[in-house]
């Protein structure tokens, strides 16, 4: 066992971040930040009051005034520095993630790892945006010009399960573009993106350009409500995903609303089984199950069915759980004691609905006091129970068996999520039909978790996504507006 010190034991109460200063909260509103394996408080999460919000949002309305005026080159140098840092502390930050979200280390790094590749992606924005437009004499001596202009301020609603990682989608483009920031991560997991912001007060940016706060419903809702704000972006669960989408259009926001997901897996019977089962295993059993992208249905078709499933449960119930700091841990433990109880709720649910329990993970055997469940098998699901239809959040496969491909596809266009769906063939007429005809935002062929590069967009569908423009490089669009401007000169 190689386990991996802490960074530190605690955090002590956390502070907001703003005007370029650590400030104590003035609310009395604390709640615990959790070591999820260990079941120990790390660190006290002070609520922001609404004052404070108003507060940071008014300081990242004066700061946008000087931001905007800065050259783009001095911008970008800001963020090549904030790179430099986020490589120095790679490790440190991993650690932290994996102290206060429980993932295993190596799925920590792998956060890191995309996290500066949006870092790396929104400074290349510079080279390769489209610079804007220009016709000469669209008229007699009459010439018209598109300039793109940064928004203003913007909120950025992080979730739980990549702490560091969902804001970054969205904090380096906004940076580069000119915009302003106020960023609310996770009251559950907000370590990491406290760690992160001590390297942007590092690397010296005006006060006020980006700021943090901590806290739940009220500050997330006060940041959209502000009409200093121009916009949100939200990563998180659907109820709230659509309360955010609502509010935003309610108080003339724009809005990137990626929500959640219940991806279907669909195994062909010409699948190629002994590289098929490994990246199942990851797709559902990776991060606990807490991906927006993880499998939760395994739609296996045809007379490979006996085969896939064996293999598949044989694999599950060798994965070793522990906490994650150990670099022999598989998998870590759900995020907190609520999470816990909700999985287990659906696990009976799913019993007295009638489908077969054939791998159970509760109550796991593990040296740790924490939030732990092991992998967990149904089959004979069908389609209608609820544990096929609802968001788990953990790590429960539900089997369901499909005569065909058509079967499949139907099911995971019923679903009312449409945030991934993969399959596994040898066959490129099936891939292409599989491609073309499943409604979702992400398509995974041969490949189990369909997680795109911070230079494409983040896509999502239905319930998954609430908007028009998506997170990654898609977010160019939502951090500015285009300005026409026709001039005539006597
Ligand atoms: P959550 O919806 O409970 O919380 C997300 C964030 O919203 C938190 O910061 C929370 O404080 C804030 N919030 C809560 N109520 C709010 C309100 N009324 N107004 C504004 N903000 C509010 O989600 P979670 O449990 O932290 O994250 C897990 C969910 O996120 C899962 O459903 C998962 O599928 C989804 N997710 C989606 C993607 C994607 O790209 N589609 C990526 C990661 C996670």
């Amino acid at each position: 066992m190689a386990l991996l010190p802490e960074v530190r034991e605690s955090y002590g109460r956390l502070k907001f971040y703003v005007d370029g200063e650590w400030i104590d909260s003035e609310s009395g509103e604390v709640h615990p930040a959790m070591n999820p394996a260990k079941d120990v408080e790390i660190a006290e999460v002070p609520y922001s009051t609404r004052e404070e919000v108003k507060n940071a949002i008014s300081v990242a309305k004066e700061a946008f005034e000087e931001w905007r005026e800065i050259p783009l080159t001095a911008r970008l140098r800001y963020l090549f520095d904030l790179k430099n840092k986020l490589e120095e502390h790679f490790e440190e930050i991993s650690r932290i993630i994996t102290q206060n979200h429980g993932k295993p280390i190596d799925e920590a790094r792998g956060e890191m790892r995309r996290l500066i590749e949006n870092v790396e992606t929104a400074i290349s924005i510079a080279y390769t945006l489209n610079k804007g437009e220009h016709l000469d004499q669209i008229a007699t001596g009459i010439d018209e010009t598109l300039v793109r202009e940064p928004l203003g301020v913007f909120g950025i609603i992080g979730p739980f399960n990549f702490p560091v990682l969902a804001p970054f989608w969205f904090i380096p483009h906004a940076l580069v573009l000119g915009c302003t920031l106020v960023v609310k991560p996770s009251e559950i997991t907000p370590l990491s993106m406290d760690r992160a912001f001590k390297l942007i007060d590092d690397i010296g940016l005006p006060p006020g350009v980006i700021n943090l706060i901590h806290g739940g419903k009220d500050s997330g809702e006060e940041l959209i409500k502000n009409p200093d704000v121009k916009g949100v972006t939200f990563v998180g669960s659907t109820p709230v995903g659509r309360t955010v989408y609502r509010l935003a259009g309610e108080y003339g926001k724009r809005a990137i609303v990626q929500a959640g997901a219940k991806n279907f897996l669909i195994v062909m019977p010409d699948a190629d089984v002994d590289r098929t089962i490994p990246a199942l295993i990851t797709s559902f059993f990776g991060n606990t199950g807490q991906r927006c992208l993880a499998g939760a249905n395994l739609v296996v078709i045809g007379d490979i069915y006996e085969k896939i499933r064996d293999k598949f449960v044989d694999s599950a119930s060798k994965l070793r759980l522990g906490y994650g700091l150990d670099e022999d841990v598989d998998m870590g433990p759900v995020v907190s004691r609520s999470a816990m109880n909700r999985i287990h709720g659906y696990i009976e649910k799913g019993v007295e609905e009638g489908a077969r329990l054939i791998l159970d993970g509760r109550n796991p055997d593990v040296d740790y006091p924490g939030y732990f469940i092991g992998p967990t098998v149904f089959e004979d699901v069908t389609p209608d129970m609820t544990i096929a239809k609802e968001e788990i959040f953990g790590p429960v496969a539900s089997i369901i068996r499909a005569e065909n491909l058509d079967e499949a596809i139907e099911m995971i266009n019923s679903s009312q999520y449409g945030n991934s769906a993969c399959i596994f063939t040898s066959s490129g007429a099936t891939a292409r039909k599989f491609r073309r005809e499943v409604d979702c935002g992400n398509i995974g062929i041969n490949i189990g978790i369909a997680a795109p590069m911070a230079f494409f967009p983040f896509g999502g569908r239905k319930e998954s996504f609430f908007g028009v423009l998506h997170g990654q490089i898609d977010c160019v669009e939502f951090f500015t507006d285009k300005k026409i401007v026709i001039s005539r000169w006597w």
